[in-house]
Formats: C-alpha cells, structure tokens, sequence
C-alpha cells in the first residue's frame, strides 16, 4: 500500500542516521500544493509610507483648474508624479521639508505671489510617498490621497500566489529536488553515512537550466572548504563559462571526454543523473566562443553571455557575492529552496535584485518548503 504524501515540513533528526530527511524534503517538495512565491521589492507591499506636504484649501473652487496650473508650472511635483494635485477643495503645495521660510503663507508669496489670496488657508497632510504599483495597494493608498494608477498586468500576476502554471511548477520543484538528490550523491559519494543538520546545511548546490530546451548547462556544488570564493553559485557560473570555452577553476573538460556540451556537469554526477533520471537532459545550445565568431568572421553571437536567459536553481538562499555574481552574469531567474537568515542576499538580509540602480535584474523565487 502507498503512504500517504506527507505534507508537514520535514524536520532534521539527527537520529533518523541516515539520508532519510534529504529523501523527506524531496518528498515534501514534489507532494505540496503551494506555488513558489516572487520575492519582490519592499515597494510593492501593503503598508504606505507617507510624507507630509502642504496643502492649500481653495477659497472658491471655480479657482481650482487655474491654481493647478501655475503650482504645476512653478512649484511641480515633480518626485511625486504618482499624487493627484487634488482632492475636494486641498490642493498639495509642496513637501513641508521643502519650505525654509518663516511660514507656508511666505513661502507662497515668495513663488507663487499670483496665488496670495485664493488659499483659504493651509494645512499639513500626510501623502503616500512611493507610487502606487499595484491593484491591492491602489486600494491602500487612495484613502490617504489620491493617487495616479496605472495597472500593470505582469507585475500583478507576479505577485499573486498563482504565477506559474501547474506545469511550471512542476519543472521548477524537480529541478529544486534534483539539487537535493545531488546532496544525496555527494554525501554517498563521500562515503559519509550519517548525514547531521550541520553537514548538511554546509551543503550548497546549484544548477543551471536553460529553460528554452529545458536542458541542464551546469551544476555547482560548493567547495569553498578548499577554495574561499568557490561556493556552489560561483561554481556553477563558472561551470557555465566552460560550456562557452571559458572558466577560471577546474578544467572538467580535461577530466571527462573533452566535450563543451557536457563539461558544465561532472562527469560522474552525469552519470549519476542521468541513469536516476533519463528524461532529463543534460547540456547548453552548440555555442561559439567571441574568439570563434572573431576568427571565423562571423558578425553576430550565437550564444548567450554566461547565464544569460538562464534559471538559476540554489538549494540555499545565496551569499552578496554570489547574488553579485548571478547579477553580473545575467541570470533570469533565481529560485531557492533554503533562506540563510545571516547571510542570505536575495531575501533574508537584502533583496539585491531590486536594487534598482544595478544594471541587471532577476527574478526571485522561493517557498517550496
Ligand atoms: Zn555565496
């Protein structure tokens, strides 16, 4: 008889003595309903933070139209384009740190003397600070003031809980358990039979899919016990860097069969994979180096630059250097399975790929256990 799916989070046991809560957390993965969630930039949740401005109340509301103009010519808005100028008879002057005179009244005769006598009088309000970006926030934010709103489909579906389809989901939770069963090979492998919380959560390991053949172009498991830079995201761009004739670390190449389509993956490991999962395959598109377009006269690229349209899936939330590192590469999109609370960049300590003056952005997902 089958057991039934087991639905609670797996929890270590180091008494279990064995491989058995690795085998848990792939069962967990593959049996839970959940979508993956996006991790999104702190300006698009619910909370509105405000700041405050000036506002004018309108002696007579025929002068409303003619008021708006000159502020807007005069004294525009112009880091709050997302605030109606507005609402009933209030009309925003401008931010109330923006006024070095004694008083608004002066401030006002200062820049806008055509306006003196319209204001009834003034008061402070409270504005959202930030634009509106989404439906559930536009909500929000224009019971404090009005807001300019434009509803952007893709974003709006990126943070709901239903952005990937069934069979979406699917591909990314096998290849999230698929770095799991890399875990299991490796501690196999190492001959360690009793596998602790701590031997295991100091395991790292990445792969590389290019989700347009679905195909696997590298995996990197961390060693940086013998090398300080060389955790399991590193490698696997580098990884990556050698199925495009480059790479700075170990030459698998020279190890294996010498072929550029499979030296992104150990050779060993591909065995491995591929006689546990033969559907999967294993290999980048046929790509020619810029030395090669060079020295054949070619004009236009035919490969991707490092993980250029390429998934990046890391079993443990990566490091600043490693989330730099997959910025600097030009990865799609990053899905994780772990959050490190100390360490990790991509949600726990920061969200650096919404830091919105790095020149690359990926996309963030998590939540599969
Ligand atoms: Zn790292």
């Amino acid at each position: 008889m089958e057991e039934e799916p087991c639905h609670k989070k797996p929890k270590f046991d180091d008494s279990l003595g064995d491989y058995k809560v690795i085998e848990n957390y792939i069962e967990y993965i593959h049996t839970a309903t959940n979508n993956v969630k996006a991790v999104v930039s702190d300006d698009l949740r619910d909370h509105v933070e405000t700041i405050t401005m000036y506002g004018g109340n309108i002696k007579q509301r025929k002068d409303i139209s003619k008021t708006i103009k000159l502020l807007n010519e005069k004294l525009p808005l112009t880091s709050f384009q997302h605030l109606k100028r507005v609402r009933n008879e209030t009309v925003l002057v401008c931010p109330t740190d923006s006024v070095k005179e004694k008083s608004i009244q002066e401030y006002v005769c200062k820049f806008v003397p055509e306006l003196t006598d319209l204001f009834e009088n003034f008061i402070e309000v409270a504005v959202p600070k930030h634009p509106v970006k989404l439906k559930k926030q536009h909500a929000v934010f224009n019971k404090i003031w009005s807001c300019n709103f434009h509803p952007d489909v893709y974003l709006e579906k990126l943070t709901s809980n239903n952005f990937f389809s069934e069979k979406e989901l699917q591909t990314h939770k096998f290849y999230m358990t698929l770095n799991l069963e890399i875990a299991l090979w490796y501690f196999k492998t190492s001959n360690l039979d009793v596998v602790t919380e701590d031997v295991f959560a100091c395991l790292n390991v990445a792969i590389v899919v290019d989700p347009s053949i679905d195909s696997i172009v590298a995996v990197g498991i961390d060693n940086s016990s013998s090398h300080p830079i060389q955790h399991a995201t590193m490698v696997s761009i580098d990884n990556v860097a050698k199925t495009q004739k480059g790479g700075a670390w170990i030459d698998r190449a020279k190890e294996t069969d010498g072929s550029y389509i499979h030296n992104g993956v150990d050779k060993k490991l591909l065995n491995y994979l591929l006689k546990k999962f033969p559907v999967i395959k294993i290999g980048a598109k046929k790509y020619l180096s810029k030395t090669d377009l060079i020295d054949d006269e070619k004009t236009t690229s035919d490969g991707p630059y490092l993980c250029t349209n390429y998934y990046v899936y890391v079993l443990r939330e990566p490091c600043i250097m490693c989330a730099m590192a997959l910025v600097h590469s030009r990865a799609k999109r990053v899905f994780f399975c772990f959050e490190r609370p100390e360490t990790g960049a991509l949600k726990s300590k920061l969200k650096l790929h919404t830091v919105s003056s790095l020149n690359h952005h990926y996309e963030v997902f998590t939540g599969f256990v």
